[in-house]
């Protein structure tokens, strides 16, 4: 499904997955791709003249405000606008004949779901469809970040991207990837512990077999049943490595702020190393 998608633009969605989340939704919605996008792409909001990340982000809030925080290692569907979005960001990239889809074509994505929320946000705040079409109408490339020159790129104020990567469980991972996402946790949630992991309680919506830690569902057992320790495992929110109970210390230890896992070297290698990324990467801002 994401094949066309650039990095960005899949960031994007990562983000969006990770944003609603922090909301407590169930689904990824609207409003959640747009402020994953807009996480992922500061340039766009050149589009959007009339706001700001954190007026934008208070408006988000004030139409659906937050609820209990759902773990990110939870599987959250898109909702049904959401699927629009992606199928109104793939058309428009056809429109334009670009081969790629990028956070360009999920911005115009958006704003063609009109119903949404997040569309009359971004109209009322002077987002201009035809205008950004048009920009990008003869700019093929102009999504891909690299085709920036690096020099003005970072005048802008805007980071730099690079192809270098760093090695997880000997895996290699892109380090604007790991960057981003080790910020993300830091800058939301700052307090980390080391913990043995180890089976949670949940409840189990019967109907739809969606899973919660709000265990006062259970008290509702005609529509929910209660599943002592029923949640097995998590995933390393950087790198996916999986805890869980076993033998193995690499797996059976982390960190945790008591909603998302990390696994006990990305930990060691990015979080209490702050320097990690200018230290190995001094040409990375
Ligand atoms: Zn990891």
């Amino acid at each position: 499904m994401f094949e066309r998608y650039t990095e960005k633009a899949r960031r994007a969605i990562f983000f969006a997955r990770y944003e609603a989340s922090q909301f407590g939704s169930q689904v990824i919605d609207a409003e959640h791709l747009l402020l994953g996008l807009l996480r992922e792409d500061k340039v766009l909001y050149r589009w959007i003249p009339e706001t700001n990340a954190e007026r934008l982000r208070r408006r988000v809030e004030q139409h659906s405000p937050p609820r209990e925080q759902i773990p990110t290692s939870v599987d959250l569907p898109l909702s049904a606008s959401s699927r629009v979005i992606l199928k109104n960001a793939a058309a428009e990239a056809d429109r334009l004949a670009h081969k790629h889809i990028g956070t360009e074509h999920l911005l115009l994505g958006l704003l063609d779901e009109e119903n949404t929320f997040a569309a009359k946000l971004l109209r009322d705040r002077g987002a201009d469809p035809a205008q950004i079409r048009e920009h990008y109408a003869c700019r093929e490339d102009v999504s891909r970040p690299l085709s920036f020159q690096r020099g003005s790129y970072k005048d802008l104020g805007f980071r730099s991207l690079s192809k270098e990567t760093v090695e997880i469980h000997g895996a290699r991972w892109k380090v604007d990837y790991v960057r981003d996402v080790v910020n993300l946790c830091r800058s939301y949630n700052w307090h980390w512990h080391k913990a043995q992991w180890t089976p949670r309680d949940i409840a189990i919506e019967r109907k739809t077999g969606r899973v919660s830690f709000d265990l006062s569902l259970a008290n509702d057992p005609a529509n929910f049943d209660l599943v002592k320790g029923g949640w097995k495992k998590d995933h390393c929110f950087v790198c996916r490595w999986e805890l869980c109970q076993s033998d193995n210390a690499e797996h059976a230890v982390g960190y945790t702020n008591g909603h998302d896992w990390v696994c006990t070297e990305c930990y060691t290698k990015f979080f209490e190393r702050p320097d990690f990324f200018n230290s190995a990467y001094p040409e990375i801002t």
